[in-house]
Parts: structure tokens; C-alpha cells; sequence
């Protein structure tokens, strides 16, 4: 994720944290600050920090169960909404992945039980109310503990909870229709807290609301994907009618390219027919937005790692590659001809065509 930096590695994985996560903490110590003065500052500031190392313990939780069943957990990236586990890829054995997604909220209420035997008191009015004012700092951190716990087990996608629904779900029907399912919970859900956040003039609800209803989406149209690329080969997607630049070809042949045909991208091939990399829409408008010259050579703005893959590919190996940010991955002969190439947008393209 970029604008986040790197704090070091904890337990085999990258903990990353947000620029917009101190733009979080200066915006507490300084709303903190002008009403109670500098101990309220500290105060808030501190809890703020103590209550994302939670966040951290509960992104851990998941890490560290997935790690059992063998899934690598490359980095844990700190937002102001959050924490988010980047998990090499979701367990599809469904107790397993149930176990995963338990495991967060777990380590939360072990936190809640730790810091109450510790004597933190929070009272059940203050639960109802989620108002830890008054509650005193473990007080409130263990409050916020348990609103952790019982949030993410929420079951609508994308919180845990929902997670654990679609496990359930999916012991009776196939994954695809069980992730529907879920997000359509989900969604229900967004619109509840969304209504609750305008009603009771809450914006950080709303927020909330609109997040989780993106999310859901995004998950279903994923696992949407997914299962029809997991039948499918790299040459089915494949677009094989384009046209191609070449090394000697400048920034102005390929803005003409661009008006000519449907394309966004541009291999750029030599005359062996093997692929040197891609030339993009958006690259090129970057590069004549910044008035360079139109007699620039075309390879100046050139993508060179493009990923390749042959015809028998699989699919979903493809979009993989194009999930991590390529714009496109080249298919290539086994002596290195190119011999088409493959975009989110035709992988969407085929699953209209093929995946109803
Ligand atoms: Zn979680």
C-alpha cells in the first residue's frame, strides 16, 4: 500500500503504518488540547495509540492461525479506519477458514478479560451507550476491546462475522453463492448504520457504512471472479487482435494509436516479435501533459516488468499478476513471441460472457 512506511517485522510479517494514521493522532491530541489542555492531549493521544496496538494484536490473531494452515501473512498495514492483514490468499476449507476469522475478535476478548482481571471497570450503561467517559483509561480501552469483539462479529461481509456466515454457508452451497449471500448481509447492514449515522448525526458512522457497503461489493464480485477464472486458461482471455508499436515509434505515433483503436495499452514488440514492455493511455497522457516532445521515442514511458505467461496458464494465476498491479500480463510462446496479452478489463469482459 502506498504512503504507508515500514516499522519493522513482527512475528515473520511487515507491520506498515499509514501517513494518515498520525494525521489521525495529531487531529485527537489537537481537538484534546483546546478542550482539556495538554494532559487531556496526552491522555487521548496515548489511549489512541494503545487502542491501534489492539488493533494490531487482533490483525496478529488472524495472522498467526492462517500461518497454521500455512498461509503466509506478507504485511500488516496500520489505516485511521483500522487494521488490515494482507493474507496471502483466503483459506477455502471452510473450518479453516472460520478458525481465521475468529481469531481476531478472540484476541480481543482475551484483552477485555485481561485488562478487567487487572481491575479496568467499566459499567453496562456505559456498554449500552458506548460511552467510556468516566470510565477511566483501562476502562475505556477495555470497553473499546470488547465493541472490537463485538463488531467484527457482525455476521455480514466485511467484517469477521461474515466471514464465519459464509464458512457456514458454504458447508451447504458452493462458495460463490455463500459470499452473495454474505455481502448482501453486509450491505443490509451499511444501510442500517448508514441510516443510524444521518439520523443521529453521526458522521463516522456514515463513513463506516459506506465502507463496509464498498467492501461487500468487492468481495462478492472477487469470489465472482475467481470461480470462473479457475476453469479457465490464459489463451481463453486473451486478446489477439491489437495493434502493437514498435522501438522506433515516438510518443506521437502512439497518441495517434490511441484515437485510432479501442485500445489503453500498447505492447511494444521488435521485429523478432518478442515483448520489450507496454506503453499505457495513462502513462502517455502523463508524458504529453508534461509537454514532452512528440518525437520522444515511445519506449521513454514504456512499462518493462510485465509479467508473462504462456497459453496454458491458469486464469486466476493471471489475475493474480493483474491484482498486484500490472497492467497487463503478456502471453508468450515458449521461445518468447508475443502472442497476446490479457487486462482486468477483458478478464470482466468474459465473466459477463461466460460467468452467468
Ligand atoms: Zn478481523
Amino acid at each position: 500500500m502506498t504512503w504507508s512506511f515500514s516499522l519493522g517485522r513482527l512475528f515473520g510479517s511487515e507491520l506498515r503504518i499509514h501517513v494518515t494514521f498520525f494525521l489521525l493522532l495529531a487531529w485527537v491530541g489537537f481537538a484534546s488540547y483546546s478542550e482539556g489542555g495538554p494532559d487531556a492531549a496526552l491522555n487521548n493521544v496515548l489511549f489512541v495509540c494503545a487502542l491501534f496496538a489492539c488493533v494490531v494484536a487482533h490483525e496478529f490473531g488472524h495472522a498467526l492461525v492462517a500461518r497454521r494452515y500455512g498461509i503466509k501473512t506478507p504485511d500488516i498495514t496500520l489505516l485511521p479506519i483500522g487494521g488490515l492483514a494482507r493474507l496471502e490468499r483466503m483459506p477455502e476449507n471452510p473450518l479453516h477458514e472460520i478458525a481465521v476469522a475468529l481469531a481476531g475478535p478472540a484476541v480481543n476478548v482475551v484483552i477485555w478479560a485481561v485488562l478487567i482481571a487487572l481491575g479496568a471497570r467499566t459499567s453496562t450503561d456505559a456498554l449500552i451507550a458506548l460511552d467510556g467517559t468516566g470510565a477511566g483509561f483501562l476502562g475505556r480501552l477495555a470497553l473499546v476491546n470488547l465493541f472490537l469483539a463485538v463488531f467484527n462479529l457482525i455476521p455480514a461481509f466485511p467484517m469477521d462475522g461474515g466471514r464465519v456466515f459464509r464458512a457456514v454457508l458454504c458447508l451447504r452451497m458452493d462458495r460463490v453463492k455463500a459470499t452473495r449471500y454474505a455481502a448482501y448481509a453486509g450491505q443490509a447492514v451499511a444501510v442500517v448504520l448508514g441510516f443510524l449515522g444521518l439520523t443521529g448525526g453521526n458522521p463516522v458512522l456514515v463513513l463506516v457504512a459506506v465502507f463496509v457497503f464498498v467492501a461487500a461489493n468487492a468481495e462478492n464480485q472477487d469470489v465472482a471472479m475467481r470461480a470462473v477464472t479457475r476453469r479457465m486458461m490464459a489463451r481463453d482471455a486473451m486478446i489477439t487482435s491489437f495493434e502493437a508499436l514498435s522501438p522506433a515509434d515516438t510518443l506521437g505515433t502512439a497518441a495517434q494509436a490511441v484515437i485510432r483503436t479501442t485500445q489503453h495499452e500498447f505492447p511494444v514488440v521488435d521485429e523478432t516479435g518478442s515483448l520489450l514492455g507496454f506503453v499505457t493511455r495513462g502513462n502517455l497522457f502523463a508524458a504529453l501533459a508534461a509537454e514532452h516532445p512528440r518525437s520522444d521515442p515511445a519506449t521513454s514511458v514504456m512499462e518493462e516488468n510485465i509479467p508473462r505467461v504462456n497459453l496454458a496458464s491458469g486464469l486466476e494465476d493471471v489475475l493474480d499478476l493483474l491484482h498486484k498491479g500490472a497492467p497487463a500480463v503478456a502471453v508468450c510462446s515458449e521461445v518468447g513471441a508475443m502472442l497476446g496479452y490479457v487486462t482486468r478489463e477483458n478478464v470482466g469482459e468474459l465473466i459477463v460472457i461466460r460467468g452467468r
